[in-house]
């Protein structure tokens, strides 16, 4: 090993001569991951001796005893033992407490630790998503649905191995039924999944012609589903286990029903509150009046008393939407607005006139504050 341009352990690692074992272990993660050579593939060679040198570094500085006497001698103190950096003994091992099965350092080393041919490894299914549409009353009282999806389900036919029934499969030429090809690269010996059989080690002599030897067919399930009420746009219902099933046996992921819920053309909705507006003659908000007004599945008695302003609010107290997570109700709001008369006959006009000669407002401001508009009134209790 060439010891003539070596470089400061603390220097490769970026960390300060006090620098604690976490700090260097955290230094030595980013570095590692920073210089990893399948991050490049354009590069590799440099990546792979700046990552040789930061797991160096890394290997002494981790090594309480190591740091000791390079902090003492330098290089020359480790090299003179002879033989140089170690990395034969626990350093494989830390990299799987440093880094689990991040991308790749399990392949990357695997020649290291003496490592075989790889099983197929269960892995879990992928998550389904479906969108659906609901009007506004189905969103408000919530349903019972039934909704097909279609998603990959083993093939019975030949079990989920893709081989006609009867011929069986051979091992993988390309690997040789290992399911990973090795390469030797410098220091490292890094291995591959191979592509000729997906890892598996071995491919099908005839083809399943039920899933033209995918092992998988694309199969429509009808799923019962339970929405409750008060979703609203963007409300997610996972359904656990009808995604689709996981690889070589791995659990099967879950679907996610998205909701998107149609605006209803009198009612906006806030939360689990729902406003109206409701327009009213300058002649009812006078003398006041009882109105039959739209609510929510049922019609609601709306009693306008006399002088009231426009911009009035009243509340019907749990008319509203529910919370679909099981709270109450929401409040129904009715915002009176009156309206100004913008066509008049003439003996409308004439009316007016005289109603004029005998109203009288001043029309200075109002004062800040001052309750020119009524505040919410409850309408029952
Ligand atoms: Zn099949
Ligand atoms: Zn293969």
């Amino acid at each position: 090993m060439a010891k003539s341009q070596q470089r400061d352990y603390y220097e490769v690692l970026g960390v300060a001569r006090t620098a604690t074992v976490e700090e260097i272990k955290a230094a030595y993660r980013k570095c590692a991951l920073k210089w990893h050579p399948d991050r490049h593939p354009e590069d590799k060679a440099d990546a792979e001796v700046k990552f040789r040198e930061s797991t160096e570094a890394y290997s002494v500085l981790s090594d309480a005893e190591k740091r000791q006497v390079y902090d003492t001698y330098g290089h020359a103190g480790l090299s003179g033992a002879g033989g140089g950096v170690d990395f034969s003994g626990t350093i494989f091992q830390d990299f799987h407490d440093i880094f689990g099965d991040f991308f790749g350092f399990e392949d990357l080393f695997s020649g290291g630790r003496g490592g075989g041919g790889r099983s197929r490894r269960a892995r879990r299914g992928s998550d389904l998503r479906y969108d659906m549409s609901l009007t506004f009353e189905e969103a408000a009282t919530g349903v019972n649905t039934k909704i097909k999806i279609p998603r990959q389900e083993f093939c019975a036919a030949c079990n989920g191995t893709g081989a006609k029934a009867g011929t069986g499969v051979v091992a993988c030429q390309t690997c040789a039924g290992r399911g990973q090809l090795a390469y030797q690269q410098g220091f490292f010996t890094i291995t591959r999944t191979c592509p000729a059989c997906q890892g598996a080690g071995q491919i099908v002599k005839e083809r399943c012609t039920e899933c033209r030897g995918q092992g998988r067919v694309e199969k429509e399930r009808i799923i019962e589903l339970r929405i409750p009420p008060g979703v609203d746009t963007g409300t997610r219902l996972r359904v656990q286990g009808e995604g689709e099933p996981g690889p070589n046996g791995g659990p099967t992921g879950d679907l996610y029903v998205v909701l998107d819920v149609k605006e209803h053309p009198y009612f906006e909705r806030r939360g689990a509150d729902l406003y109206c507006t409701i327009p009213i003659s300058i002649t009812q908000a006078s003398l006041g009046v009882e109105l039959q007004v739209p609510g929510l599945g049922s019609e609601e008695k709306l009693k306008i008393p006399e002088g009231t302003q426009s911009g009035a609010v009243f509340r019907v107290r749990g008319k509203g939407l529910a919370d679909p997570h099981g709270g109450g109700k929401g409040d129904l709001y009715y915002h009176v607005r009156v309206l100004t008369p913008t066509k008049l006959t003439r003996e409308q006009r004439k009316l007016i006139e005289q109603l004029g000669t005998s109203l009288k407002v001043e029309n200075k401001p109002a004062e800040r504050g001052s309750s020119l508009f009524d505040k919410v009134k409850d309408i029952f209790g």
